[in-house]
């Protein structure tokens, strides 16, 4: 590949990338020519073999981003391999879901810690190092449709989804005139497993379903695209957008 989505020479950091839209998201970077550190709890060999297929080369670390502990120790591991990361990835999350009422505090801050501080703290982390060395960077947060809509029964997803979208517009306007990027997808209904108890449920399934423009949901293929171009040079004068792949849920 060449032209302005080349990512050849590039480092991408994706957090959560054994499965789902973070898997799809590395392989479509490794496909442009990123090589890829994989950061998540759970094994990560199945990446491995989709990203090496493109002749990038691909790291896996092991951390649990359920608290900030892991942060500088994933730092360190990406840059003794590849010297720097230029993209960074936010996609680790989780949902959890009970009426409002029935919320625990438990279920509350597991899913701020993960979806909301780590990422922040990650940001900060690989953000301090792309200001620092004046080469500059990308982040791209994965946000949600619930940065935009309340949803239902996910009221800490929702907040972190929101946090996360004002997150993305503060970073990009401190850190847009010095050179790093900052910016968010809002992925609409995909098949993972995030979304598994929605496509288990007949009457939730099939009242999304025929909410969505494109008449089906998305793929974690579909991810790539949009994340090759806040990656890449395509994007340099684009800052602090929440880019919705939803199949056109929003315009509806
Ligand atoms: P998924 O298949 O459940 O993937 C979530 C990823 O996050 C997995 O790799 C998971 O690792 C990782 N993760 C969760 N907690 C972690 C922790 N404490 N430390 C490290 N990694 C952790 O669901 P997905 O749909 O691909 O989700 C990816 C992102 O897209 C999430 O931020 C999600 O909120 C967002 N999103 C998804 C949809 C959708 O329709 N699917 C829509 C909007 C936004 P394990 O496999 O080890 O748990």
């Amino acid at each position: 590949m060449s032209g302005p989505l080349d990512l050849s020479g590039k480092t991408a950091l994706v957090t959560g990338a054994n499965t789902g839209l973070g898997q799809g998201i590395a392989v479509a970077l490794a496909k442009a020519g990123a090589n890829i550190a994989a950061v998540g709890r759970s094994a990560m060999d199945e990446t491995a073999t989709l990203c090496t297929e493109h002749g990038t080369r691909f790291l896996a670390i092991r951390a649990d981003l359920s608290s900030t502990a892991p942060i500088e120790g994933v730092a360190a591991e990406a840059e003794a391999a590849f010297g720097r990361v230029d993209i960074l990835v936010n996609n680790a999350g989780i949902i959890r879901r009970a009426d409002a009422v029935d919320f625990s505090e438990a279920d509350w801050d597991a899913v701020m810690d993960t979806n909301l501080k780590s990422a922040f703290f990650l940001t900060q982390a690989f953000g301090r190092r792309m200001l620092a060395d004046g080469r500059g960077g990308k982040v791209i947060n994965i946000a949600s449709l619930l940065s935009f809509q309340g949803g239902i029964r996910i009221p800490a997803y929702t907040a972190s989804k929101s946090g996360l979208a004002g997150i993305t517009r503060l970073l990009a306007c401190e850190w847009a005139a010095r050179g790093v990027n900052v910016n968010a997808i809002a992925p609409g209904y995909f098949v993972t497993n995030n979304t598994q108890a929605l496509r288990e449920d007949p009457e939730r399934s099939a009242a999304i379903l025929s909410r969505i423009p494109a008449g089906r949901w998305g793929d974690p293929a579909d991810i790539g695209g949009g994340a090759v171009f806040l990656a890449s040079a395509a994007s340099d004068y684009v800052n602090g957008v929440v880019l919705p792949v939803d199949g056109g849920w929003l315009a509806r």
